[in-house]
């Protein structure tokens, strides 16, 4: 029965320029996320208020399903629209909606006018009352309740009529797209996949790379990060996926370098190859699934090392969550029961039985120099064949 979907979002925070802006990349950002279901679709701005149009048919649910992939939309209310033909017309109107939302009409209600256009002949007072008695007269058995009604039924003078009662809540957040782009270290792992949901849901698009070692790692666990970023771009937007070869350097690192640093060495390098994608697609920072004191190469000191050999800010959303509230959230965006699929990545492989947990960057850069005059080949090869994967969501 809806035509209609009245889009709300965190209107109070954003002003002037930048309000143009949220609006305008949160439109594009509906308009992205419906093109992956079935039905024709208009989004509109008007008077600040962002409304999609249904077309065609469509299926309720995948909608409201879709929409709340979106980040910056705050509320979702499936609304009826209609033309100003007089106050009987109106009353006419919201007697039919409730008759076809509310089957059972055993409810408590109360009315909420708003009249947004001032020539409108009622002022919002007015319109409570008489929308009141009008709905009293038509269904004797629904009672007026004005603290804690059973349905809120909104009313609001625009230049269409907005009928609605309903509010689905939406993510929250911020339109992708409005706080630049950063590089995700994507693994196969529940971490990272809910590290990139959550810095895209601060408005911040995302690129993706992954290190794999075959053949110490398979095509599944390449298969399964693909998966993983597909989920995520489904709140992120499209997603260029970089797959790097990682093998020769890890081999490399394990021949000459103690093994107690072999964790921290590695990611070492990981972040200067991330680096150097993220800098060649304009992206602002580096994001890690890391929170302190996780795992060995997660201490303060393991932080630090890996930090050091980074120009880039390194995001790290998760850096105060415990494990359960990380994998709250992989459920909650879906990514979980991916995530724990056993497939190696290509760290659980080079793992040394007593890795250092309070490593020293100086000791650290000094066991490097014994990659001197190797590694720089190494990592121009792995520059240079690593593989792009532009990860949409699946329809
Ligand atoms: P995750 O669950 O994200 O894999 P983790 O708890 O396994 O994290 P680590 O293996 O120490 O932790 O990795 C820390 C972070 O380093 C990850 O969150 C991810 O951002 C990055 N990372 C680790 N391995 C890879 C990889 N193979 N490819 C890309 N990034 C990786
Ligand atoms: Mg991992």
């Amino acid at each position: 029965m809806y035509k209609s979907f009245l889009i709300k979002y965190g209107e109070i925070a954003i002003k002037g320029k930048n309000r143009y802006l949220f609006e305008e990349a949160l439109v594009k950002q509906i308009r992205y996320a419906l093109q992956y279901i079935d039905g024709t679709f208009k989004v509109r701005r008007l008077q600040g208020r962002i409304y999609v149009d249904t077309l065609s048919d469509y299926d309720y649910d995948e909608v409201i399903q879709a929409l709340s992939h979106v980040f910056g939309i705050v509320g979702i209310c499936p609304v009826v629209l209609i033309e100003d033909k007089g106050f009987d017309d109106l009353a006419k109107a919201v007697i039919d909606y409730l008759n076809q939302v509310y089957p059972d009409k055993n409810l408590t209600f109360k009315v909420q006018a708003r009249r947004a256009r001032k020539n409108y002949p009622m002022d919002s007072m007015e319109l409570n009352a008489a929308l009141g008695e009008k709905i009293l007269d038509a269904f004797p058995e629904m009672k007026v309740d004005v603290h804690h009604p059973d349905v809120l039924l909104c009313v609001e003078i625009r230049e269409e009529i907005n009928i609605y009662s309903k509010e689905i809540k939406g993510p929250g957040g911020m339109p992708v797209g409005t706080n630049g782009k950063a590089m995700l270290l994507l693994s196969g792992g529940i971490d990272s996949p809910v590290a990139g949901y959550m810095i895209a849901k601060r408005g911040v698009g995302i690129d993706a790379v992954y290190f794999h070692a075959p053949p110490y790692t398979s095509e599944r666990a390449k298969q399964k990060v693909i998966d993983l970023a597909r989920i995520i771009s489904r709140y992120a937007g499209p997603i260029l996926l970089h797959v790097v070869n990682f093998t020769d350097i890890q081999l490399n690192i394990y021949e000459h370098c103690p093994h107690e640093e072999l964790t921290i060495i590695m990611r070492r390098y990981m972040m200067k190859i991330a680096e150097h994608f993220a800098l060649e697609n304009n992206c602002l920072g580096l994001v890690t699934g890391e929170s302190i004191g996780q795992v060995a190469s997660q201490t303060m000191q393991s932080l630090a090392a890996t930090n050091a050999v980074c120009t880039l800010p390194v995001y790290r959303p998760l850096i105060g969550f415990d494990k359960n509230e990380i994998i709250e959230i992989s459920e909650k965006v879906d990514a979980y029961e991916t995530s724990i699929q056993p497939f190696e990545d290509c760290c659980t492989i080079f793992v040394a039985k007593h890795p250092v947990t309070k490593p020293n960057v100086r000791v650290i850069e000094r066991s490097e120099k014994k990659l001197d005059g190797i590694i720089e080949e190494l990592m121009k090869t792995a520059f240079e064949t690593a593989e792009v994967i532009k990860i949409e969501p699946e329809d």
